[in-house]
């Protein structure tokens, strides 16, 4: 179906053409060339990032993550259940028991309280999402990972560009994934990041990613050779993707100023309009800042989240719900069969995401408000 106005359409600089011509002309198509080395340089300015490894998507960083954490059977992994399914199958994979975690009362993140309630010995990872880039509860989750000597994995698909205080996302657990989807603020195509912040996992992070081979030190001069030293796979972005994403990057102030307008601009009229008093709409708390991925609003019910889908879809604009909870997902079940997650199953049913794109003009954003405030005034 076609609308006035899509839920997402990817930013493009301009630029995205003339860097992969020149990849192209350089001959050196495969990762670790100019591009790579020039979008690894532009997030490090972005996010201070120590150790940064450019991936074919957020899912393959997870991948690795696990991979260098020697998750194995018999080890629990404690996620949100509402997440998108990367955060839990990459731990899957490796034969971990998958425990599923609730979210807030007010804010889809996991709570620390639930995670507090199933944390056992054998808890090896903990992996907060970001959800629509605002951090999670680090402080918290750091705390009850050292109470059981457990990792913390951020998945930071959605938070480019979102602080903690003063640290940004990616650099509060002791590994982080991050992903330049087509759906992400920063974008090409298919691809993400992973974020090696505990040194002790630097040296085996290059080996996983290389087919298990130590070919990084052969390429700093290191060995004369490179060989076969350890488990691993084929985690490394190509160069035409990076040349993408580098012209992406080197905009990543502009995109994010029109974003947060965008985001402003709902929050303001939402709120003045009173939706706020019958609806939550997204907010963000003290500890994190706003990368604007999202903006987010909890219907009273389904039905009513149904009906409002159904009102927006003939006003030509797209509305989108989100993650149905992987607790009560056919595999999901399997892993943590019976238990009952409210919040997530609340999220679940009701919430709501509103196009937010960089094109999207001032007019648009009114349009869009106004179509929800019609609802609201015959509903
Ligand atoms: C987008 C997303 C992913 C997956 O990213 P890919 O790059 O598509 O693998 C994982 N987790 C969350 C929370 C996401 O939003």
């Amino acid at each position: 179906m076609d609308f006035r106005i899509g839920f997402n359409k990817p930013y493009l600089s301009g630029n995205e053409i003339r860097n992969i011509a020149e990849a192209v002309s350089l001959c050196q198509l495969s990762g670790d060339g100019v591009f790579t080395t020039r979008s690894l340089l532009k997030l490090q300015e972005i996010s201070n990032f120590r150790n940064s490894y450019l991936m074919p998507s957020c899912t393959a960083a997870l991948e690795a993550a696990a991979l260098l954490l020697n998750v194995k059977e018999g080890d629990e992994v404690i996620v949100p259940s509402y997440t998108f399914v990367s955060t839990a199958n990459a731990f899957a994979l490796r034969g971990a028991k998958i425990i599923f975690a609730d979210s807030g009362k007010d804010h889809p993140n996991i709570d620390p309280t639930a995670i507090a309630s199933v944390l056992t010995e054998r808890t090896k990872v903990i992996v907060p999402v970001h959800y629509a880039g605002t951090i999670a509860d680090m402080d918290e989750i750091r705390s009850l990972a050292n109470q059981v000597g457990a990792y913390v994995v951020e998945d930071a698909a959605q938070a480019l560009g979102s602080f903690y205080k003063t640290k940004a996302a990616g650099t509060l657990g002791d590994i982080a994934a991050f992903s330049f989807h087509e759906t992400k603020n920063v974008t090409c195509g298919e691809g993400g990041l992973l974020v090696v912040n505990d040194d002790r996992f630097t040296r085996r992070a290059a080996v996983i990613r290389d087919k298990g081979t130590n070919r990084s030190d052969f390429r700093s001069g290191k060995t004369d050779r490179y060989t076969w030293v350890d488990i691993g796979s084929s985690y490394t972005a190509g160069e035409l993707a990076a040349a993408f994403l580098c012209a992406q990057l080197e905009n990543f102030e502009t995109i994010q100023n029109r974003r947060i307008a965008i985001w402003n601009r709902y929050n303001e009229q939402l709120h003045a309009a009173g939706i706020g008093n019958r609806w939550q709409l997204a907010h963000i708390p003290d500890h994190s800042t706003n990368n604007a991925h999202m903006f987010w609003m909890i219907t009273e019910s389904k039905t009513d989240r149904d009906r409002f889908i159904r009102w927006m879809q003939q006003e030509g604009i797209q509305v989108l719900f989100h993650y149905q909870p992987l607790h009560s997902s056919p595999f999901g079940m399997q892993q943590s069969p019976g238990i009952v997650l409210p919040n997530a199953q609340r999220y679940g049913d009701t919430l709501v995401r509103l196009p937010l794109f960089y094109e999207l003009s001032d007019d648009g954003v009114d349009l869009i408000c106004d179509a929800i405030i019609r609802y609201f005034k015959s509903n």
